[in-house]
């Protein structure tokens, strides 16, 4: 089958490619991200093959669709870029990878943890520099602390085990509990009581119509001052205006994000030779206690194997037209 993949980067052609022989597809990889002015690219293509980034709202839906496509499969596990109701009316059924390695993700949030904490980021720069100095280095033990984990499931749950490795109190808050979750030592609260008494937040839920700026002004400054966030998931969960603010008045700690709520069209792409002209992510970038990675949270060998694997299975289900294993419906 003829699939289209869009945002292809070097290492997309490498495991995809790789996890096609098994399946003998006839990949074509397009650098473009998929879009109204894209759309036209994949004309003639049984399948579209698209990441975070890619725009797969109704008006692209119908241009596939009228160019022979009938298959959207995601190669990641979030799908709030694509209008899954406009989907179901015209026609195209949409797989996505339900699970490839909530370790990847829980483990790089772990990461930016530690580095937004211990000052990795700047400590790093200072000794290439020859400037061994620790002041504006101090950090605070994790052990004792309390870790919010807002959204348990997959990833939210690794996170959560690794925190109470550390010794940490754990609490969570999730509108579908989970025993697993109990089960490691951690205890739910309600919604209105997970940042109160936390250290640490980590955001681990989707990003819904619902859960849009689900970390705005108000939910800011009923955090405990000088709390740390953590932002692995999307980034429209905060709204990152009132992060600034709240940077500003030293209500919040220290961010660290590997999501970015403008990040399409900025992340995925080596931008160093032009001038960013997103005042809102240069003003983050140049917060002492902000580190911010360019949605890289779920890479690592494990996880791209297991997406490249799955994707291209999910596209041999939808040939033979056999039941999509992995189908998301509105
Ligand atoms: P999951 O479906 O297993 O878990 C999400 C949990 O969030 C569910 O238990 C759900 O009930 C809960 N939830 C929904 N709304 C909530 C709310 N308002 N408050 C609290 N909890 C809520 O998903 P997962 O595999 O753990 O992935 C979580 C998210 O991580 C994905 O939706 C995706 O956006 C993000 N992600 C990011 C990367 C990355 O590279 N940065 C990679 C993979 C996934």
């Amino acid at each position: 089958m003829k699939i289209a993949v869009f945002s292809a980067q070097p290492y997309d052609r490498q495991f995809l490619d790789a996890a096609n022989a098994a399946e003998g597809h006839e990949l074509h990889y397009f650098d473009a991200a998929l879009g109204p002015e894209s759309v036209g690219l994949a004309a003639g293509y049984q399948a579209v093959c698209i990441f975070v980034n890619d725009v797969a709202n109704a008006g692209v839906l119908e241009a596939l669709k009228a160019g022979g496509t009938g298959l959207v499969a995601l190669r990641c596990t979030g799908f709030n870029n694509v209008d899954l109701a406009a989907a179901a009316r015209i026609g195209i059924k949409v797989v996505r990878v339900v699970s490839y390695s909530p370790n990847s993700v829980a483990e790089h949030a772990v990461a930016l943890l530690l580095a937004v904490n211990r000052k990795v980021h700047r400590a790093y720069n200072r000794t290439r520099d020859s400037n061994f100095a620790l002041d504006g280095l101090m950090g605070f033990d994790l052990h004792g602390k309390t870790a919010a984990v807002v959204g348990t499931g997959k990833i939210g749950r690794v996170f959560a085990r690794i925190m109470v490795g550390f010794g940490c109190n754990v609490i969570g808050y999730d509108p579908f509990p989970s025993e697993e979750f109990e089960a490691l030592g951690a205890r739910y609260v309600g919604a209105g009581e997970i940042g109160a008494n936390a250290d640490i937040i980590s955001l681990h839920c989707p990003l819904s119509p619902e859960n849009h700026h689900i970390v705005n002004a108000e939910r800011l400054a009923r955090l405990k001052r000088g709390a740390l966030l953590v932002n692995t998931s999307r980034g429209g969960l905060v709204d990152t205006e009132a992060a600034i603010e709240a940077l500003k008045s030293g209500q919040l700690g220290g961010l660290a994000l590997d999501v970015y709520e403008q990040e399409g069209g900025l992340f995925f792409r080596d931008l160093s030779s032009t001038i960013v002209t997103d005042d809102v992510l240069q003003r983050l970038v140049a917060f002492p206690n902000v580190i911010v990675t360019g949605h890289q949270a779920f890479f690592t060998r494990e996880a791209i194997g297991t997406i490249s694997e799955t994707t291209l299975r999910s596209a041999s289900e939808f040939e033979k037209k056999a039941p999509l294993s992995n189908e998301i419906k509105a």
